[in-house]
């Protein structure tokens, strides 16, 4: 479970103050697809780079799994990191590196063997349906080809937590939905938490289980999909 208390982030620059979160509490269960969707501005980039802990809230707590993680010296920052699997809309592949050498490169950094590292590319390649190109270059990929590779990055230290963060929003829609299936595949398979940020509906109705609205830096509606959104 990650639980969120009473978040709050304001950035402060010369130009004054901006709240980008106000007072966030939310209870995200293991296992859950959670979205969380708002306008551009509302603060969900914010909340990511919290949950992340690339950005230090200014008060408020988050714990996953019972471990405080916005209270963490460095080390252990960078150990809790590594439970933390994150994607992104623009994929942010490194362009010099083949697909295996991509997936591989979170592994380097924890340090893992090589030997340990190749067998983990291999079981990942297929796990995300990218056995043919895992010696090809990212800028001979799909875009949807792309996210895959950054799906596969994310997952290959075994995390607990998938962020999400504007994921299928390069992407075409029939692109979205196989992103999305795989997703939902990954989901099913290892029980992982996947927090979607997202300002597409559609999205969230295609796979979400829970959601959260955010507006203007606060939580204005929360819970599971089929009670936020009463059917007509
Ligand atoms: P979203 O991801 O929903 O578009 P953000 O979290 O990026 O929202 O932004 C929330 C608010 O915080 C916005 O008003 C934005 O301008 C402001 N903001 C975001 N990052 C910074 C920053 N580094 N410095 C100052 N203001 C920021
Ligand atoms: P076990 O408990 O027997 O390890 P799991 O279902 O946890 O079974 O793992 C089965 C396979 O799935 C292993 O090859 C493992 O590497 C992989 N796996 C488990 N969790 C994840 C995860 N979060 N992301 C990617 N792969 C995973």
């Amino acid at each position: 479970m990650i639980k969120i208390e009473h978040l709050s982030k304001t950035y402060t620059s010369r130009k004054g103050n901006v709240i980008a979160l106000e007072d966030i509490s939310l209870e995200i269960a293991q296992g859950a697809i959670y979205g969380i969707i708002g306008l551009s501005g509302a603060g969900k980039s914010t909340l990511v780079r919290c949950l992340n802990r690339l950005e230090e809230p200014t008060s408020g707590s988050i714990s996953i799994e019972g471990q405080v993680i916005t209270k963490l010296p460095g080390k252990e920052l960078r150990e809790a990191r590594q439970t933390i699997g994150m994607i992104f809309q623009h994929f942010y592949l490194l362009q010099s590196r083949t697909v295996a050498e991509n997936i591989a490169f979170p592994l380097e950094i924890a340090g893992y063997k090589k030997a340990d590292i190749d067998k983990r590319v291999k079981e990942l390649l297929p796990l995300v349906g990218l056995e043919e190109k895992a010696d090809v270059y990212p800028s001979q990929l799909s875009g949807g080809q792309k996210q895959r590779v950054g799906i596969a990055r994310a997952l290959a230290t075994q995390p607990k937590v998938l962020l999400c963060d504007e994921a299928t929003s390069a992407l075409d829609p029939q692109t979205t939905l196989s992103i999305l299936d795989l997703l939902r595949d990954i989901n099913q398979s290892f029980g992982l938490t996947i927090i979607m940020i997202t300002h597409e509906m559609k999205v969230i109705k295609e796979i979400c289980t829970d959601i959260a609205v955010i507006h203007e830096s606060k939580i204005v509606e929360h819970g599971p999909v089929e009670d936020v959104f009463i059917q007509p």
